[in-house]
């Protein structure tokens, strides 16, 4: 037997990737503790910088643990980004399916134990779909993670029930591209296996880890209100405000689709956005319109990302924004996304928080609460003040 401890770098399907390990690893008799003979992290390769970080990880892991695997889209795109670690580090360069049993395959087996006993018991990441078809001028997801492919309603679906069993009280559908999940055999697309993953005997909170605006049509929006336990939050990339940086893109709608499919949910559900800035054909004129369109959306937060070309993309050769500019346009955005933030929060006046962490938690629509309960509860709240950091709660 040894102990492990997995890292994730990057998006939710990198933090499914590196839990299929731990789960791998639990079954097969490890231990999971901080200080452990083995590390395994699960890289992110987005940006420049996501590989620079991923890279540090995974050289701070090989001073203190025996063994460390580096997997993911960094070790599967830019491998090479890891060369001249020490000898105790091993690049998994596999596809997230084998990557699992591979690293346990690695570790090997001693003999099944109380796995589920180990794993924490507030929110479970289940991931539905993989890879993307679509293909954004900029983006190396479909490089690093292939074409888009669905896992089973049915494994979906009894996933779910097992980690309802575990005592998670909150599931996250994870995908790529989740509204490109499809179980044809089935008949099953993304709003049926909503409502179906919504009704599982004793889930308390269900949310879609993000979706692009594209699918965000009459038949999900009316699953997404009708399943009860559906969480009003919704993460839909923007990328840009502008049509003409949308083309060049080559992203899929336009800012009036965007606008239009998003007004009927404005109020009722929270929405959160990517934006890149300083894309090659980002100019002021662009950007300014960007700023507005990101407030006519009614985004309340917005995550932001200096543009930097990916090998092997449409786009990999153009970089002429200066670093200076990205950053001053990084910085007027992330104003911006505050503000509005502070908006939605003082119109709160109560929530169910669910706890997750010591003296934190999630409202139903994933708005940030600081509230005193158990970590794992979910408790009925009201508003007694706005910080920077979130909703001050006082017990209802
Ligand atoms: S939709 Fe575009 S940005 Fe998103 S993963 Fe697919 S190719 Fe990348």
């Amino acid at each position: 037997m040894t102990t492990f401890r997995v890292d994730f770098l990057g998006c939710k399907v990198s933090h499914a990737v590196v839990h299929e390990v731990r789960e791998a690893l639990l079954r097969d008799g490890h231990t999971e503790r901080a200080n452990a003979d083995v590390a395994v992290i699960s890289t992110c390769c987005v940006t420049n910088e996501a590989v620079a970080k991923s890279r540090k990880a995974a050289a701070r892991a090989a001073r203190t643990h025996r063994r460390v695997y580096v997997t993911g889209c960094g070790a599967n795109l830019q491998g090479d980004a890891f060369a001249n670690l020490p000898p105790n580090v091993t690049v998994v360069a596999k596809r997230s399916e084998e990557t699992a049993a591979f690293v346990a395959g690695d570790v090997g087996a001693i003999g099944c134990v109380q796995a589920d006993a180990r794993i924490d018991r507030v929110r479970a990441f289940v991931k539905i779909q993989d890879g993307c078809s679509f293909s954004c001028n900029f983006c190396v997801i479909p490089l690093v993670r292939g074409a888009s492919r669905s896992r089973s309603a049915d494994a979906v679906l009894a996933e779910i029930r097992r980690r309802v069993h575990q005592g998670h009280r909150e599931v996250v559908l994870t995908g790529i591209n989740l509204g490109c999940f499809r179980d044809r055999g089935a008949g099953y697309d993304l709003p049926r296996l909503v409502r179906e993953a919504g009704e599982t005997p004793g889930l308390e909170r269900l949310r879609l880890s993000s979706i692009e605006i594209n699918h965000v049509n009459d038949a999900l929006v009316t699953a997404l209100r009708e399943t009860p336990t559906v969480s009003k939050h919704l993460h839909v990339p923007l990328q840009s405000g502008d049509d003409g940086v949308l083309r060049a893109m080559r992203r899929r709608y336009t800012t009036d689709t965007y606008l239009r499919r998003l007004a009927p949910l404005a109020d009722e559900f929270n929405i959160t956005s990517d934006v890149i800035v300083g894309f090659p054909a980002e100019d002021d004129t662009a950007f300014e319109t960007t700023l507005h369109t990101v407030e006519r959306a009614g985004i309340t937060k917005v995550h932001v990302f200096p543009y930097s070309p990916r090998p092997g993309t449409v786009t990999a050769a153009d970089d002429p924004i200066p670093p200076q500019l990205k950053k001053d346009r990084g910085a007027r955005l992330r104003e911006l996304s505050h503000e509005l933030c502070l908006r939605r929060w003082s119109r709160k006046v109560d929530d169910v928080v669910l706890v997750d962490r010591p003296g934190r938690g999630y409202g139903d629509d994933y708005s940030p609460w600081l509230v005193d309960a158990p970590v794992g509860a979910f408790v009925h709240v009201r508003a007694a003040a706005v910080t920077e950091e979130g909703i001050l709660a006082e017990a209802a």
